[in-house]
């Protein structure tokens, strides 16, 4: 840890409206449930999911397992205010080496992953194609505050493991997090099938005033061969609040006739939930030429030159796979100044 967690726990709103029935995509939607002292937020991702996966064409296990990561940032980040930016990415030496998910508040999303195609098996599940390795979520909120990374070791488990480990040993705040993505088929116009990506995720935190109700005991380190491990004493609230997250499928997570709101409304109506204004995510990628330039001017001219191929310099963003092609002259350093 390298500093001080900035807040990005999830801030109290003021509700605006009633319970929409019918589902937003592309949208997450913040609620709380006061009687129980929980705050979460809900997502749902159809088009800017499937607009980010599909330029890339990954193989479905992978698409599968950077939507899980994509739902999650969106969960996390959708809480930064001004131009915050939350980084999620993972190293690991599973057949899905890396990945990573850029989250520019408010609203910007882009991703994307590496893998070893010839790695790939049926049946590899989230924590078997990631393999062994970090997790690393960096939050950045502009040139005034410090950057601040958490890392969390990754060791077969899948990303909901890891959140949880993240919040329990960096924030200490109990927190639950679901996440599902799925393919749905859905009839082309000219009667071809057509697949669409999808996803769901619901992340849950307990915040009650007093911090002494959200302690939560680590396990044991060093506890001597013989000691009993003592079960974590937790709050009946926050007991009950996770269980009925925990009781979530991913069906109802990613249900296009379900909305967000009704899906709050079906765990929490016994004990009264509230949702507030749910804020619109997009696929957009960061890059431009100009951007694109200013990192080749940033270059060594030899290695400009070694970049040369058919005359021309030719970048392609790994992103949105956007692709930038230049001529050497137009990047080329300035003849030096003869001595
Ligand atoms: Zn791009």
């Amino acid at each position: 840890m390298t500093s001080q967690s900035p807040d990005i726990k999830i801030p109290s709103e003021t509700p605006i409206r009633a319970p929409s029935a019918v589902p937003v995509d592309d949208a997450v939607l913040p609620f709380e449930v006061a009687s129980l002292d929980l705050r979460g937020r809900l997502t749902r991702l159809g088009p800017a999911l499937d607009d980010v996966l599909t330029k890339h064409d990954y193989p479905p296990a992978v698409g599968k397992l950077l939507g899980e990561a994509i739902v999650l940032t969106t969960l996390l980040g959708s809480s930064l205010k001004f131009d915050g930016r939350f980084i999620l990415q993972t190293q690991t030496d599973g057949p899905v080496s890396f990945l990573i998910v850029d989250f520019q508040a408010p609203d910007r999303l882009r991703a994307y992953a590496r893998f070893d195609a010839k790695r790939l098996e049926d049946g590899l599940d989230s924590g078997a194609l990631l393999g062994k390795g970090h997790l690393a979520m960096t939050i950045d909120q502009g040139p005034e505050m410090s950057r601040y990374q958490g890392l969390v070791p990754l060791e077969g488990n899948d990303l909901e493991h890891a959140a949880h480990e993240y919040f329990l040993r960096s924030e200490q705040i109990p927190t639950r997090v679901r996440l599902a993505v799925a393919e749905e088929f859905r009839g082309g116009e000219n009667g071809g099938a057509r697949r669409r990506w999808r996803a769901g995720g619901i992340l849950l935190q307990f915040l009650p005033k007093s911090p002494e109700r959200a302690r939560q005991d680590l396990p044991p380190g060093d506890a001597p061969p013989g000691t009993e491990a003592q079960a974590p004493r937790e709050d009946d609230a926050w007991v009950e609040g996770r269980s009925l997250v925990e009781t979530v499928s991913d069906i109802e997570l990613i249900d296009p006739a379900l909305s967000s709101e009704r899906l709050a409304y079906r765990l929490f109506h016994e004990r009264g939930v509230r949702v507030f204004r749910a804020a619109a995510i997009q696929a957009q990628c960061s890059c431009s030429r100009q951007s694109v330039e200013n990192m080749l001017q940033s270059f060594p001219q030899e290695d400009r030159d070694d970049m040369i191929e058919n005359g021309k310099i030719t970048v392609t963003c790994e992103f949105c796979s956007s692709t930038y092609v230049f001529a050497p002259a137009e990047i080329a350093s300035p003849e030096p100044s003869a001595p």
